[in-house]
């Protein structure tokens, strides 16, 4: 008989671009939901929306089934539907651009820094200058990062756009304003709402959820209604009195309101109890991502002008949902798909964030050729390497050397 095979070294487990962290009080705060008597909207709720507002440093947020949900229902709030035109990056996930178009609004690609994917001030100017008058403009947090929001603000207020930021990658991400002031991404200095997603590779997660921070009361109500089918139960909303008041004035305790038709985009009670633990988190996962961001840029440092991470300004401490990093194939004499191959072999994921939007099939057929340089180029080159807060720091030592590897570096 011969002697046992020595044992094959166990494989690292495979490192997935993103993915949540779920602990055991996180499982417990479910499970007592659960035991609860709601499972739908219920205290939870508005506990979330609470402490979500606290985080952000928003006067209101109002939770949603998911983070498109909350972009559409920021459309809906702002009135931009059939007749108006939304300006739009064209390096994002399609739902920046695909809910504003469901509530009935034309779509403008802008372009993007080919540095950072993010939108500048020029390409703010150039769409809007091309777009025969926009309402609005939903801008990109991507990655985390955080571009040049004042001039943005400044443009949009001079044109009399509405400012959405679709903050889906940036819970946590702040920034220093040019008065010195700290900002947050979500306390809406320089916008009018803000998009988040709970998704879970986000940075958060309710397994699925979105919201939206605001500042305005009416323009928060708006956002409830548009929650729960464009209706109303709140009594001083209501328009049709004979129908909503009794002969001596009292409130109909049946009666509710249709102001205009809606979907149904409520979050749940056993949600937002994860919801409300993964909150308590925040701090502690960014600090995690933030460590490994710069673990990240230390070791890829040497691989030189080939591979650069995605460009952040030195003003944004952002909190990144994305490690992005934009690598010259063509010069390293490899395809993408070869090197995403390579890597998967290895057990490291990676992915694309983004094929540019104005490229994407229906918008391409809807909209025509559009001129956008820096968004094909940043497409050309990006690349998202793990980067979820349970990783370690072997874990971004063995992706770091990997690709130095497969690149030829
Ligand atoms: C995730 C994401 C969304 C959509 O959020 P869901 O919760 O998945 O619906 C929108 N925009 C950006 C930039 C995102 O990353």
């Amino acid at each position: 008989m011969s002697a046992p095979a020595p044992k094959a070294p166990k494989a690292a487990p495979f490192l997935p671009y993103g993915r949540q962290v779920i602990e055991e009080d996180d499982i417990a705060a479910v499970c007592e939901a659960l035991r609860g008597d709601f499972l739908t909207t219920g205290p939870l709720v508005g506990r979330f929306e609470a402490a979500l507002a606290g985080a952000v440093r928003a006067r209101h947020a109002v939770a949603c089934a998911n983070g498109t949900a909350a972009l559409h229902m920021a459309a809906r709030a702002l009135a931009l539907g059939p007749g108006t035109t939304v300006i739009v990056p064209s390096i994002t996930f399609l739902a920046t651009a695909s809910a504003p178009h469901m509530n009935g609004a034309e779509i403008v690609f802008a372009d993007v820094d080919p540095r950072s994917g993010l939108m500048r001030p020029q390409d703010l100017e150039r769409a809007l200058a091309g777009s025969g008058g926009a309402d609005a403009v939903f801008n990109v947090h991507l990655n985390g990062a955080c571009g040049e929001v004042e001039e943005i603000a400044e443009i949009a207020r001079k044109s009399g756009l509405k400012i959405v930021d679709d903050a889906c990658h940036a819970l946590g991400t702040g920034y220093a304003a040019s008065d010195g002031t700290d900002r947050l991404v979500g306390d809406n200095a320089y916008s009018d709402l803000t998009v988040f997603s709970f998704h879970p590779v986000k940075t958060i997660t309710l397994g699925e959820g979105g919201a939206v921070s605001a500042e305005d009361a009416a323009i928060a109500a708006a956002l409830l209604r548009a929650r729960n089918h464009g209706m109303t139960r709140d009594p001083d909303e209501f328009a049709v009195e004979e129908a909503a008041f009794d002969a001596a004035g009292r409130v109909n305790p049946w009666y509710y309101e249709l102001v205009e038709p809606g979907f149904n985009w409520r979050v749940t009670d056993i949600q937002c109890a994860l919801g409300i633990s993964q909150l308590a988190k925040l701090p502690r996962f960014a600090a995690r991502r933030r460590a490994l961001a710069a673990a990240y840029d230390t070791l890829l440092a040497p691989y030189g002008e080939r591979l650069v991470p995605a460009a952040r300004r030195s003003s944004v401490s952002p909190v990144l949902h994305l490690y992005a990093v934009l690598i010259d194939f063509e010069a390293c004499g490899l395809s993408r798909g070869e090197v995403m191959r390579r890597l998967s072999a290895e057990g490291i994921g990676t992915q694309v964030h983004y094929f540019p939007v104005h490229r994407q099939r229906y918008y391409a057929e809807r909209y025509g050729a559009c001129d956008l340089p820096g968004a094909d180029s940043y497409y050309a080159r990006v690349l998202s390497l793990p980067l979820f807060p349970s990783m370690s720091m072997e874990d971004v030592e063995r992706v770091s050397l990997a690709l130095g590897r497969i690149l030829g570096f």
